[in-house]
């Protein structure tokens, strides 16, 4: 069975300070048994280094929202790959669709910057998800399938399982408005049988697909109860420990 990854994407929130009580307020609330399932956080770059020490010894990962995909060069306010290692990340959030919307990042880049990652060692998370108009269009899988096979293209059979997915319906992010448990699940599906048919159905079956979008405490259980939904992504609920803690002991 695919074990399920809560990861909470902090966003440009949290000053040193912030990152400071947020943390520790996590962990000390993780004193349950994970029972295999996975935590991660993804602060911004600037808290990484103070994040990564105070989740030494704890049951939470470390990610980054974003990377450049060079290993270093004249690439003003990049942070590259090895960087992100080197502060103590093992994942990186790759093409989020804030990133599409306001820094012109598309399926091309995504798939460089994710390439670049997995031959670094980081396990990206790739974002994929539909516009609201899209899905009233009725073109939802149409875009999804092509996100899908754009960001994964020329990614070998042998390392797709060390990215992760996450299903993000645009209009679903940070407006509150959540897909129902069954709209994520069909999509869900929709990329599970995407990865099959690119790759094979073993490959498939083992690909973490996490959902994204306005997850919640009161909605988070029914979500992660779907057959093809192995996780999430968190973005506002993922600032407070309380509420964080929650979607995780909902997976549980
Ligand atoms: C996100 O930032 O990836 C996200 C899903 O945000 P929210 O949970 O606030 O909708």
């Amino acid at each position: 069975m695919r074990k399920k990854i809560i990861a909470g994407n902090w966003k440009m929130f949290k000053d040193l300070r912030e990152t400071e009580d947020l943390v520790r307020g996590l962990t000390s609330r993780l004193t349950f048994d994970l029972k295999g399932n996975q935590v991660i956080i993804c602060p911004p770059f600037t808290s990484l280094a103070l994040a990564s020490k105070l989740i030494e010894g704890k049951p939470v990962e470390l990610g980054a929202q974003n990377m450049h995909p060079e290993d270093e060069g004249a690439f003003t306010g990049e942070v590259s790959p090895n960087m992100l290692k080197s502060v103590g990340c093992s994942y990186v959030i790759l093409g989020h669709s804030e990133r599409r919307q306001y820094f012109g990042e598309t399926n091309e880049s995504i798939n460089k910057k994710a390439k670049k990652a997995i031959a670094s060692g980081l396990t990206p998370i790739v974002c994929v998800g539909e516009l609201l108009e899209e899905r009233e269009k009725g073109i939802t899988e149409q875009v999804v399938g092509t996100q899908v096979r754009g960001c994964l293209k020329d990614v070998p059979e042998a390392e797709v399982e060390r990215l992760i997915l996450a299903y993000e319906p645009v209009w679903a992010i940070g407006t509150g408005k959540t897909a129902t448990p069954q709209q994520a699940q069909a999509v869900h599906q929709f990329i599970r049988k995407t990865l099959g048919q690119l790759y094979n159905w073993t490959v498939a079956e083992k690909v973490v697909i996490q959902y994204g979008g306005s997850v919640k405490p009161e909605n988070a259980a029914e979500l992660l109860k779907q057959p093809d939904i192995d996780g999430a992504l968190v973005g506002g609920a993922c600032l407070k420990p309380d509420s964080f803690v929650a979607i995780i002991q909902s997976c549980l």
